[in-house]
């Protein structure tokens, strides 16, 4: 088969090609509970130019064993291809999308639901992943799609939107009608986070961006309050709240100064969630326990998130904004990501 492979890294990510569109043995069933996946659409994700910077080398490759060549691409959705002896219930043809973590399913936090935890592997980073024709995954993984929904309209929800999901569900369990729910971002996450906190909650959603592009797709997308981040943004949100913060805190940025400032929006009592990431949290002990704040991690999200936001997606309530792109030009694709030339997600298709 074709796929695009990144044969060596580039710290400076000035090359001018970062990977190569080469033939490939076909994936194989190795497994009885293996699933080969016919790629429909793979999404071009920032963290995909972080693998190329070899970034993620320490995480995902801890024994210092070379892991290249590596086919990238960790946002798949596809149809079912091929499945081992053991699996059941899904046939060639089916519609899938991929949790982005192939997990055993007998460590305990994966018996809780909890794929991201415990042992496993992420294709597209620890193996190859779905910048090809075809992907090798396990049963586990595979979420079934509704049939109106195209593998490549959806394909990056399996990490962008599912990161958003996860937080915005947790978010929504404990906000109320009357309570405030701040978005810090309104990019690729933020867009979808605002659309899951509209359908999962009845707080009043505060967006915070500094691009007035970001802050009019967040309104569209069902932003109640838009506040401009232009160093007061802190001040407009308390004025938002009646002086006392937000219930809820999503920081979608993590980075240049956004952690300090979800912490000064968020209410004594409440929540910060932080998604993006970048820079380090500061704040002193006391501080927390005298407002008994909340700071809450997030990573992706479980395989149940990823069912509930695909029955979320096939109602209509939440749009993921995609540019096209063919599989061969995946190097021009990972080009405008980095210089932002990307209007929407970019999917790749073979
Ligand atoms: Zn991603």
């Amino acid at each position: 088969m074709k796929a695009q492979v990144l044969n060596k890294y580039d710290e400076s990510l000035t090359a001018a090609s970062w990977v190569d569109y080469q033939d490939v043995p076909d994936p194989k069933i190795t497994k009885p509970t293996d699933v080969i996946v016919k790629i429909g659409g793979a999404g071009v994700c920032r963290t995909d130019l972080h693998v190329i910077e070899g970034v993620w080398k320490p995480f995902m490759d801890p024994s210092g064993n070379n892991l290249l060549p590596l086919i990238l691409g960790h946002e798949n959705a596809g149809w079912i291809e091929e499945v081992g002896s053991e699996v059941e219930g899904l046939k060639k043809g089916d519609p899938v999308i991929l949790h982005p973590r192939i997990s055993s399913g007998v460590d305990i936090e994966h018996r809780r639901g909890e794929d991201m935890h415990g042992s496993g592997s992420f294709p597209g980073l620890s193996e190859n992943g779905g910048y090809a024709e075809y992907l090798a995954t396990g049963v586990r993984n595979v979420v079934k799609l509704p049939p109106d929904l195209a593998p490549k309209s959806v394909a990056a929800h399996a990490d962008a939107g599912l990161t958003a999901y996860h937080v915005a569900k947790k978010a929504s369990r404990t906000l109320l009608p009357g309570q405030y729910v701040v978005c810090i971002g309104a990019g690729g996450l933020g867009h979808i986070g605002i659309q899951v906190l509209k359908a999962m909650c009845a707080a009043e959603i505060i967006v915070v961006d500094k691009s007035d592009l970001a802050l009019t797709l967040a309104k569209e997308t069902g932003a109640d309050h838009l506040v401009k981040a232009d160093g007061t943004e802190v001040q407009q949100v308390l004025d938002i709240t009646k002086g006392k913060g937000a219930e809820a805190v999503i920081d979608f940025v993590g980075e240049k100064g956004s952690t300090k400032k979800g912490l000064d929006m968020t209410r004594p009592a409440g929540n910060y969630y932080i998604v993006g990431y970048g820079e380090n949290i500061v704040i002193p002990t006391v501080d927390l326990i005298f407002t008994e704040r909340n700071i809450i991690g997030n990573l992706v999200g479980t395989w149940a998130d990823l069912n509930e936001l695909m029955s979320l997606a096939d109602r209509g309530l939440v749009h993921l904004a995609t540019a096209e792109y063919s599989l061969k030009d995946a190097d021009k694709a990972l080009h405008d990501l980095n210089a932002g030339k990307v209007k929407g997600r970019a999917i790749l298709i073979p």
